[in-house]
């Protein structure tokens, strides 16, 4: 143990907090590894993230390494810093001075559960900060989470399944979900009792030149945006306690807009070449800050 990195022993030091998600067992340090009685295997990467798919599942083919890359550099800009801000403001009254842990389920490259984690851990927000709180993130790309991974510090990065969280239960104060999908059903057994959740959801506005512009190429009307199927999900499975919203207009540059064209959704089936640039000058950035305790 005495030479084991920091990217790893961060995963060790924890093995209490990560069950094996085949068959539920505790998991205990074993070598660079977690390992389960039934020697269910999860390698650590020294690049600092650990694995628990237990397949090599093929992940949605637009989600490519150059998709996150660029996700990383248009998100690293700040576009995002006034949602982030308001999830930190919602977070840090749940977490405590003792241990305190934190889950970004669907975190993508990693770039604002950084920015999170900046505002959670060091005392320059608005609220109190926490600095002893533990930062967990997750997705099920390879691709984003060694991404993520670097300059990831005391963050623990780690592949999984959504469906299958290789969490014990009760063992996170707090899950983030940021544009995101949900797994209602492992978020409750991960969450201590009265833990909460935090979800962003797109605003009506999230994007609205963009989609405009869409639409203008096509020659369709704009569809208005709704995010009442998420609130429905929602609401079937958690207690909302507050909803805010977060919302800023942002002039782009021609190359900021190229990387957020790369990365965006909106576009995987839309040619990049029906999008004229010079019409689109700022770009809304919405989102409505969802807080809920589990059912
Ligand atoms: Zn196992």
């Amino acid at each position: 143990m005495i030479h084991m990195k920091p990217s790893i022993r961060k995963f060790l030091d924890a093995a209490g907090t990560f069950q094996c998600p085949i068959c539920g067992d505790a998991l205990a340090p074993s070598g660079t590894s977690l390992r389960c009685s039934r020697n269910h295997t999860f390698d650590i990467a020294a690049k600092g993230y650990a694995s628990f798919l237990n397949s090599h599942r093929g992940h949605d083919g637009l989600y490519s390494q150059s998709f996150f890359e660029n996700r990383s550099q248009a998100l690293s800009t700040g576009l995002y810093d006034h949602i982030i801000r308001k999830v930190a403001e919602a977070v840090i009254p749940c977490m405590h001075s003792d241990g305190s842990a934190l889950l970004d389920v669907g975190c993508g490259d990693g770039t604002l559960t950084k920015q999170l984690q900046r505002l959670v851990n060091t005392a320059d927000a608005a609220a109190p900060a926490v600095p002893e709180a533990s930062l967990y993130a997750c997705d099920i790309s390879a691709p984003a989470i060694s991404i993520a991974a670097r300059g990831g510090g005391n963050i623990r990065w780690f592949i999984a399944d959504l469906a299958q969280l290789p969490l014990s239960n009760g063992s996170m104060n707090v899950i983030t979900d940021i544009f995101s999908p949900a797994n209602y059903g492992e978020f409750k057994r991960v969450l201590v009792p009265d833990g909460r959740l935090v979800k962003v959801v797109p605003g009506k506005n999230h994007l609205v030149e963009l989609r405009e512009t869409i639409a203008h190429s096509h020659q369709e009307k704009p569809d208005v945006y709704s995010n009442d199927d998420v609130f429905q999900g929602i609401e079937r499975h958690c207690t909302i306690r507050q909803v805010s919203s977060a919302t800023a207009t942002i002039p782009l540059s021609s190359k900021q807009w190229e990387r957020f064209l790369a990365m965006t959704p909106l576009m995987f089936h839309v040619r990049r070449s029906s999008i004229d640039l010079a019409s689109l000058h700022e770009l809304t950035i919405e989102a409505e800050i969802v807080e809920a305790t589990m059912r």
